[in-house]
């Protein structure tokens, strides 16, 4: 849970990696806040439902996501999907991600400035 100094200071590094990551399960097979919880915890990353609610709303307010609501046994559940701008925002970080990527994993790359 982010509630400690260095918990929140990481979720802020890292809100962008894991809204993009929450957008790939969005968009592959539709998330729910507990079971992102739970996939990011797998990643490593320690996110509270303060924390992921709030970013599942934001997401769905930016028009990235939408949420369906089901029931599993027989408890409603919110599903979140990724919309058709979801997918574009999605398609546009994920070459840029792929250079980070790079960057941060290759070695001996003498680019560093991009002279
Ligand atoms: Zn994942």
């Amino acid at each position: 849970m982010a509630t400690t100094k260095r918990g929140i200071a990481d979720t802020e590094a890292f809100s962008g990696l894991i809204r993009i990551h929450v957008l790939h399960h969005a968009c592959t097979e539709g998330v729910f806040g507990l079971g992102m919880i739970k996939e990011l915890r797998r990643h490593g990353y320690k996110i509270g439902p303060g924390t992921m609610y709030p970013l599942l709303h934001s997401m769905e307010k930016r028009g990235w996501l939408k949420a369906k609501t089901t029931r599993i046994d027989g408890r409603s559940r919110k599903v979140y999907f990724g919309t058709r701008a979801g997918k574009k925002t999605l398609d546009g970080a994920r070459p840029k991600v792929k250079e980070l990527f790079e960057e941060l994993f290759e070695e001996g790359h003498d680019h560093h400035l991009h002279e």
